[in-house]
């Protein structure tokens, strides 16, 4: 079983994990006909992909900082859904939530912001009481476009919106330290404002991989992308940049929709990419 917990200096890194979710081929990689999946069937579960939902909790610079919060709770009407599972991991996993700082989104799509708030009556609580919440002011204009909103970022009325009124809400630029330790990485494409989180510590370093990728597959296939990049093509070429630094400086990646919990890095071998889990 791999390591839920990895050092990255005197960084802490915890994987945790909502759930999952599998989709059809040609569902969320439409452009993609199925034949050129043959040589991957190795990454795929019954010919479906299977996306882990994970979170990965920063223990940095004496803060507590959640990374992404899964889907949110699993409707009464999809009782066999495979995730709404985060709150049970934190108790799993010996976690408070209220031991959280800071909340950062590395884009607003609705499996990254799912746990954020709790309903109370007509009202919203925030999940994690004690933080405050990060994500991209582009984010947050595209999720209120009416033309964009209700197919991109269906929750967000009801996991993004209210954390205005509730006074939450923190705006983080590209490459901002967020820590000591930590520094947003822009990386537009999948969404207009998506961001990686690059840890640097005692001289190590490792990158919270967001949704630069949802797929070891797409480390030799870069260009493939789903139905989720907003972007096509700034997807790609945000995808091959971050793919090529990731592997020549050789960070350790985390990767939240890889096979939880999602660590590892890029090699190259017989000349083509692939990735290592640890
Ligand atoms: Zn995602």
């Amino acid at each position: 079983m791999a390591t839920n917990v990895i050092r990255v200096g005197r960084v802490e890194i915890l994987a945790l994990s909502d759930g999952s979710l599998e989709f059809d081929l040609c569902n969320f990689f439409p452009t993609i006909p199925e034949e050129q999946w043959q040589p991957y069937e190795a990454h795929l579960h019954e010919h479906r992909v299977r996306f882990n939902l994970g979170s990965y909790l920063i223990r940095s610079d004496g803060k507590t900082i959640l990374v992404d919060t899964g889907l949110g709770p699993r409707p009464a009407d999809a009782p066999d859904a495979q995730w709404g599972q985060l709150l049970h991991d934190f108790q799993a996993k010996g976690v408070r939530l209220e031991e959280v700082d800071m909340v950062v989104m590395t884009h607003l799509h609705r499996d990254h912001v799912g746990w954020n708030l709790t309903p109370r009556g007509t009202k919203y609580v925030p999940t994690f009481p004690n933080a405050r919440y990060w994500m991209s002011r582009k984010d947050w204009e595209a999720c209120h476009q009416p033309d964009v909103q209700p197919a991109r970022f269906p929750n967000a009325p009801t996991c993004v919106w209210p954390l205005e009124e509730l006074g939450l809400i923190e705006f983080m630029r590209p490459e901002q330290s967020l820590t000591r330790d930590l520094t947003t990485v822009p990386t537009p494409g999948h969404t207009p404002g998506h961001m990686c989180l690059l840890i640097t510590s005692g001289g190590e370093r490792a990158l919270v991989l967001g949704d630069a990728a949802h797929s070891p597959v797409q480390l030799q296939e870069p260009d493939w992308v789903s139905r989720a990049d907003m972007d096509p093509d700034l997807t790609r070429q945000t995808r091959k940049a971050l793919i090529e630094r990731l592997e020549r400086e050789q960070i350790l990646v985390a990767a939240g929709h890889f096979e939880a919990p999602g660590f590892g890095r890029i090699v190259r071998l017989d000349g083509r990419r692939y990735w290592r889990g640890l």
